[in-house]
């Protein structure tokens, strides 16, 4: 379990959390916070930058816990193993540029003291095959510390098939989910929680604030240390469903609310032709552009293996509503 805030704010906030972390029991935890914000809009809050890695180093003498931070340049690599910072964690956008992973991996490589791990975040794009590049880039340095992936998502999307890929090719990589960037939102936090245990991910990543109203990062997907608690407490009945189908089925779902989501754009559409239709004094139902829509699906049918038949019936009813909504 890693939890602690989106980003260290003041020593004060820092330190404060992490003694409440402390009395959080039942997992071993490493703490969490960020130094320095790779954030969208240069307007929000970037992170204090290298102070936070004192406060990180306060946490772990005082409470004895490991800590971690985001880095993104060589030169935040080097200032963080210096600081004897445990665990460092590469964000979805350093991840999204193989260039940068490799030059973290290089000075990493070259620096006197090792960290205990790092941890890999998907990157921002749904791109399996990038995410594991940069988890091989780490592994071919013949490393002596731990390499771990974080699925996060994309665009709070959880993309369940880029980290099915990814256990099936890396299943030696422990795998942890981060509910709190998957979502964007606190109230979705524990359910992600029971999902990542259900499909047996090795771990989360949790933002967690004791204000996250107040929070300068993050604010709206942040949980307090009470809701931690309660989500470390509760145990998941063992689904009896088969961990593959479970996978799948995930996959499935996902795949399932991007088809839905596009009817019902289609019906959106379909409802600014009919008003077109209706100024221009037009019918309905146009049969040659009825015609020319089968055909062309038909062929792409045929290139995809999926029978005549189930595309006509599926146009047919996707028509018959359109003509509904016209009307
Ligand atoms: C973070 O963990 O605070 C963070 C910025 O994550 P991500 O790179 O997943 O957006
Ligand atoms: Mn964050």
């Amino acid at each position: 379990m890693i939890a602690g805030p989106c980003a260290a704010e003041s020593e004060e906030q820092t330190l404060r959390i992490a003694q409440r972390l402390s009395n959080v029991s039942g997992v071993p935890l490493i703490y969490r916070a960020g130094a320095w914000k790779p954030r969208t809009s240069p307007e929000t809050f970037q992170g204090v930058g290298e102070v936070a890695l004192q406060w990180l180093h306060s946490v772990k003498l005082n409470y004895g816990v490991p800590v971690a931070t985001e880095v993104s340049t060589p030169e935040q690599v080097r200032k963080a193993l210096e600081t004897g910072i445990d665990y460092l964690w590469l964000g979805a956008r350093t991840s999204a540029n193989p260039i940068l992973v490799q030059a973290l991996a290089d000075v990493i490589a070259q620096s006197p003291s090792r960290p205990k791990g790092i941890l890999i975040k998907n990157p921002v794009n749904n791109d399996a095959a990038l995410w594991i590049g940069n988890i091989r880039r780490f592994q071919k340095s013949d490393f002596s510390f731990q390499i771990l992936a974080v699925h996060r998502g994309c665009g709070h999307k959880p993309c369940w098939e880029m980290a099915y890929r990814l256990r099936q090719e890396l299943p030696q990589v422990p795998l942890l989910l981060d509910p709190s960037h998957m979502s964007g939102q606190a109230s979705r936090v524990a359910e992600l929680c029971c999902i990542a245990e259900e499909l047996e991910y090795d771990g989360l990543m949790i933002e967690v604030h004791d204000e996250p109203q107040h929070a300068l990062s993050d604010a709206p997907q942040q949980i307090p240390p009470d809701e931690l608690e309660l989500i470390i407490g509760k145990r998941v009945l063992k689904p009896d469903t088969p961990l593959e189908l479970r996978w799948l089925r995930r996959i499935m779902d996902e795949v399932d609310d991007v088809l839905w989501e596009t009817i019902a754009q289609r019906m959106a559409v379909s409802q600014q032709i009919g008003t077109f239709k209706k100024a221009n004094n037009m019918d309905i139902v146009q049969p040659t552009r009825f015609e020319e829509i089968v055909q062309r699906r038909l062929k792409w049918a045929s290139a995809h293996g999926i029978a005549p038949d189930t595309v006509t019936q599926i146009i047919n009813a996707l028509h018959t509503e359109s003509i509904r909504k016209q009307q």
